[in-house]
């Protein structure tokens, strides 16, 4: 197509050739605005997502070439040599990273997104102003608005990264005075995006931009504690669709404005989502600090001495055989176990045994919006098996067993009771309304927000300790047995 595009404009005579590009260029870019929204349409269904997927990468590889066509050989060489080098980590990130690390990778993705848009910013400036004549002043503000949520979004997602990793603390890291920091952190920056044009683009306030925006990132998101990260890793996606908008408004490209757009809408979308799963506005989220305890599980050690009742996978066998109705409410412990294929099949032998199963998700469970249904989708767990949480909510009490596999705030009655609780308010899964519950982890530690949780004391649950994967396995092999 490129060279079709380059033949086109060499066949046309001049004062036609260039009008032509650009009208096939536009209709290019619309038909790849097009591929994007039915591509995110499809992505709202499991069942349609690879395909929506590859419809959006289609208009992706379409709004490309349509920029690259009538560009020179020296731009086509770096554009080329990028896309290689890109393509190379890409592929090999993508090889390499585990199942339980993509919740990290997703952050950091962003990250890269809001870099990628202030590198296209600073290449903007150098160009605006190695111009002799009067410079464009809206483009020298695109410059620091590009630059501002940019660097705020690479800084930020590094450090959601990083809390999500582990290798820094899931707690709240509360600044002093951090309301007022970011304020005068804001403030000092859109008075620098105004002095930019007013200065002709002094290098000064552009690097002083980057230095504020890089801060405030970082000030941003370091008191997020652990429940809340899901809401900031949502906001910082759609930080990293408003940076390449800016973008795309800079260098006059329409597919990247639209293709920023649309991530920075869905972002807020998904934003406003994790906020109601979690029944929190986005200032508190934001600004309260929540959340008391490291990711490590380790947090309500005095959990260790109290005294709960267990079950062998023996013994939950013959519980589910004898079961009419059994809900599985996975979390995060899932992903670790790798244990979606484990569950399938166990599902599968309750349902030939005649046991009616559903699967019960939690909108936050897991790292990343929408863990648990690609995890049970790897599995090919069929879609209309899932209840989210309103429509599984009413069926506890008339269930008979719920397996909690590897889930912990998600099903933590102290987000409806206990009002000193960081969760508090959270919407749970009410799992301890069923006859019996089994609680498949490894121990009593705390999840995520390093709350302990009281359904492992309460007298209808039975803990079974272990690998959520071999633990599972051994209650289908004790299932046949029977
Ligand atoms: P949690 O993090 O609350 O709990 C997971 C539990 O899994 C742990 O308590 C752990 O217990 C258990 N576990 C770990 N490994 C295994 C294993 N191999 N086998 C069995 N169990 C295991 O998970 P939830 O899904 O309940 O809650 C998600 C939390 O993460 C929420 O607080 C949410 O806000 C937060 N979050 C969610 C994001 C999202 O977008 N979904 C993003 C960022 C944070 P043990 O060590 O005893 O085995």
């Amino acid at each position: 197509m490129i060279t079709f595009l380059h033949q086109l404009e060499s066949n046309c005579s001049l004062a036609v050739a260039p009008g032509a590009i650009a009208i096939m260029r536009d209709l290019t870019y619309l038909v790849a605005s097009i591929l994007f929204i039915l591509g995110i349409k499809r992505l709202a269904s499991p069942r349609t997502a690879r395909a929506g997927n590859g419809l959006a990468a289609l208009g992706m590889l379409l709004a490309i070439i349509a920029t690259l066509a009538g560009a020179g050989s020296s731009a086509l060489i770096w554009a080329f040599s990028a896309m290689g080098l890109g393509a190379i980590v890409g592929v090999f990130l993508a090889v390499r990273v585990q199942m339980t690390q993509m919740p990290q990778m997703v952050a950091l993705f962003n990250g890269f997104g809001g870099i990628a848009s202030a590198i296209v910013a600073a290449a903007e400036w150098i160009k605006i102003t190695s111009f002799e004549g009067p410079r464009d002043q809206s483009a020298l503000a695109l410059v620091g608005i590009a630059s501002l949520i940019g660097c705020a979004t690479l800084t930020g997602s590094i450090v959601a990264a990083g809390k999500l990793h582990g290798s820094i603390s899931g707690k709240p890291i509360p600044i002093p005075a951090g309301l007022f920091v970011n304020i005068a952190l804001v403030a000092v920056a859109v008075a620098l995006i105004v002095a930019l044009p007013v200065t002709g683009g002094a290098l000064w306030a552009l690097i002083l931009v980057i230095l504020i925006a890089s801060a405030l990132g970082v000030t941003l998101t370091i008191p997020i504690g652990g429940a809340d990260m899901p809401v900031m890793v949502s906001l910082l996606n759609s930080y990293s669709g408003l940076a390449a908008s800016a973008a795309g408004f800079l260098i006059f490209n329409k597919a990247l404005i639209v293709a920023g757009a649309i991530v920075g809408a869905s972002g807020l979308i998904l934003t406003a989502i994790m906020c109601k799963a979690m029944n929190r506005s986005l200032a508190n989220v934001l600004f309260a600090g929540v959340g008391t305890a490291d990711s490590s599980g380790t947090a309500g050690t005095t959990a260790e001495d109290r005294i709960v009742k267990r079950a062998d996978p023996d013994d939950v066998a013959i519980m589910l055989e004898a079961s009419q109705r059994v809900i599985i409410a996975p979390g995060y412990g899932l992903a670790v176990a790798q244990a979606q294929h484990a569950v399938r099949e166990l599902a599968d032998a309750l349902t030939k045994r005649g046991v009616n199963v559903a699967y019960a998700i939690h909108p936050v469970a897991g790292r990343m919006p929408g863990h648990m249904n690609v995890l049970l989708a790897e599995a090919d767990v069929p879609y209309d098996e899932l209840l989210d949480l309103d429509q599984a909510n009413p069926e506890f009490d008339r269930t008979d067993a719920v397996l909690v596999i590897g889930a912990n705030d998600v099903v933590n009655p102290a987000a409806r009771t206990d009002t000193a609780s960081p969760i508090y308010g959270m919407p749970i899964l009410d799992v301890d309304k069923a006859r019996t519950v089994f609680v498949l982890k490894r121990s009593l530690g705390a999840g995520y927000a390093g709350v302990q949780n009281e359904l492992f004391f309460a007298d209808n649950t039975l803990m079974v300790f272990g690998d959520a994967k071999k633990t599972i396995t051994a209650i289908t092999a004790a299932l046949a047995e029977l």
